[in-house]
């Protein structure tokens, strides 16, 4: 039998290693292992630790599962241990010394003992190995997505249609901007489980819809619903679909914290424009759901939330409620808005049914709740990554959203050198503004995102170096900001000899929110945004913030033009990455007072784009 004694074979042993220490669960970042592939090809590895593990740990999971399965037993049982561990894991380097008999030696009788504990361990971890890799397949952040056998995920539980972005996504991205946390992988994966035991279709759904189905305004409830489970959030979310998105990420992690099962209205074009996130489960409400026309809610029936907290006893009316609805338009109020300081253990979590209403980010507002604060820290001890992390989990473009996106970005963006993203949103109508072109232009000038241009012709460059390129994508419901910069590289030349190229993939003249091909546009784009290096977006923006969020790009804000003139100065580097809450609370949970929240906690600021308004940062 030949000895374990190639570098590879050791490294196979410390990546089944890896998986039980737990180092295997972590994403790996596919450009660079490529660059490092290619590094260690050209012998120039600049010797990073890990890099082999997490290159095996690769190469196993590209293998289709069968092939791993008989080429590792195969590789192990056919190899053997005769040699002391020193040997086994020398690298190249030390090998001869080791040939030649300079390594130290240990003459022990060690040999048959660690030959069968090592085929023991192997024995034992491989099995385990592979039915980890298998039962995660379908969940993100386990195990990398991206190198799913594509074939492998088109019979995924009962859902023959496969989710393409949930897999290839990875790839178009240079790096995992934060990580998950050990914490929030474990509590999505319980938050799976409970959406699969009481979502649509399951008997405590059934049981739950039973007791809306059947309430008495007048309280002759008699039936016994003490086998109800499970608690409901129905989020209602409206507006454009940048609100939509902030709307659901948010009522995602307040469902997560409150153990409540997340459904949403159908009646927006959600559910053709995303995969689901939960395998096994869906998050789209059922369409006999009992309570109808859900979008008409507003916070003056009596079951509201601010209508509650202002009777003696709320958690006694709570309990006599056919369901409590939360109302967080921008018109709610000051009692709607104390939701934010709701112990939901004390109150709440009486309520079978909460429905919520909202068109927006309210994440920061639930970082000022004495009641979640340990939970968030463990959930998210990068405080500027809690939307990109949720993002990332939830939102995958379905099949058709994803060729737009892959389409547009392999033939206009993945062979520029650089790309640059400009999203362009204008609230004062739809015709076009010089003074927001000036903006546009003076905040790309001021911030060197653009090169200035040259009004002579400049000699013609040698035809043997090639320009560096930067790609320009503009995003806008105009197409008049595009041509115009357009025209500007084109008509001529740059004073850096960049050659500088604008696409704008859509101009839909008119916002058409719920119509399903608009909002697929907007979808596309809003990711395509995410997919560049850097990234200009218009302050107060919902379209914008999902566009660097999901990025995780801290992007340079256009602040609001006044009186229709160009802000001086017309931009600012933000100081997160995080979107900015509109619609915040001015109430102190722990005080029970008035307060300026944006002074509470040193990762709850105000935002750049608007004064009032709450963003997480991290603090320095
Ligand atoms: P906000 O109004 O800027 O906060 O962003 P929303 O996304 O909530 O609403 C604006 C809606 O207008 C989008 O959802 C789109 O339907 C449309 N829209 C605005 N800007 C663009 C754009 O650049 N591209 C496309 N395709 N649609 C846009």
């Amino acid at each position: 039998m030949a000895a374990i004694s190639s570098p590879s074979q050791c490294r196979l042993i410390d990546v089944i290693a890896a998986t039980f220490i737990g180092t295997a669960m972590e994403r790996p970042n596919l450009p660079y292992l490529l660059a490092t592939r290619r590094r260690r090809r050209e012998g120039t590895n600049g010797g990073e630790p890990r890099t082999g593990r997490r290159l095996l740990l690769l190469l196993l999971l590209s293998v289709p599962q069968g092939r791993i399965a008989r080429q590792i037993p195969m590789s192990l049982a056919g190899t053997g241990i005769t040699k002391r561990p020193s040997q086994q894991c020398l690298d190249d380097a030390r090998r001869p010394e080791a040939q030649e008999g300079t390594v130290e030696q240990d003459t022990r009788p060690w040999i048959p003992r660690k030959k069968v504990t090592t085929l023991a361990i192997c024995l034992v971890a491989l099995p385990v190995l592979l039915m980890t890799t298998v039962s995660r397949r379908d969940s993100p952040w386990t195990m990398p997505a991206s190198f799913w056998q594509l074939a492998t995920t088109s019979t995924r539980q009962g859902n023959s249609r496969s989710c393409l972005s949930r897999y290839n996504s990875a790839f178009y991205r240079k790096k995992m901007a934060r990580s998950p946390s050990a914490h929030l992988i474990k509590r999505l994966r319980e938050h799976e489980a409970l959406q699969r035991r009481c979502g649509p279709g399951t008997e405590a759904y059934m049981a739950a819809a039973a007791r809306l189905r059947s309430w008495h305004p007048n309280g002759t409830n008699h039936r016994d619903y003490t086998h109800v489970s499970c608690k409901y959030l129905v989020l209602v979310p409206y507006r454009g679909l940048g609100n939509n998105i902030l709307a659901m990420a948010s009522a995602f992690l307040y469902a997560l914290l409150t153990d409540r099962v997340l459904l949403h209205d159908r009646t927006t074009s959600l559910g053709d424009i995303f995969c689901e996130p939960f395998q096994g489960a869906s998050w789209l409400l059922p369409h006999h759901f009992p309570v109808k026309n859900l979008q008409n809610l507003t916070g003056n029936v009596q079951e509201s939330y601010g209508h509650l907290v202002q009777r003696n006893d709320p958690a006694a009316s709570v309990s006599v409620r056919r369901y409590v609805f939360v109302d967080l338009d921008h018109s709610c109020t000051y009692h709607d808005k104390l939701f934010f300081c709701d112990d939901h253990r004390r109150f709440l979590d009486r309520a079978t049914w909460l429905l919520m209403r909202t068109d927006g980010y309210f994440v920061p507002a639930l970082f000022l709740n004495p009641t979640y604060q340990e939970e968030l820290d463990r959930l998210f001890p990068q405080k500027d990554a809690v939307f990109y992390l949720l993002a990332h989990y939830l939102f995958h473009p379905t099949n058709k959203v994803w060729g737009l996106i892959t389409r547009f970005h392999d033939s206009y963006m993945r062979g520029s050198d650089e790309r640059l993203g400009i999203q362009v949103r204008v609230f004062d109508g739809d015709t076009p503004f010089q003074h927001i072109l000036d903006q546009i232009l003076a905040c790309t000038s001021r911030e060197h995102l653009l090169p200035e241009v040259v009004t002579q012709e400049p000699p013609h460059p040698s035809t043997t170096s090639r320009a560096r390129s930067k790609a320009v994508l503009m995003t806008g419901l105009s197409s008049w900001y595009y041509e115009n910069i357009r025209w500007k590289y084109w008509q001529s030349a740059t004073a850096t000899g960049e050659a500088v190229s604008v696409y704008q993939p859509s101009h839909e003249e008119h916002q058409l929110s719920g119509y399903t091909t608009h909002d697929m546009k907007a979808l596309a784009e809003m990711y395509l945004l995410s997919m560049t290096d850097k990234i200009v977006t218009s302050g107060w923006s919902t379209f914008g913030y999902v566009g660097h969020g999901l990025g995780g790009l801290t992007p340079w804000i256009m602040f609001r033009p006044e009186n229709h003139t160009a802000p001086d100065p017309p931009c600012r580097r933000a100081k997160s990455m995080e979107p900015c809450m509109h619609g915040p609370p001015f109430y102190d949970c722990r005080a029970k007072q008035g307060a300026d929240t944006g002074k509470l906690v040193p990762h709850v600021q105000h935002c750049e784009d608007m004064s009032w308004g709450l963003k997480l940062v991290h603090p320095e």
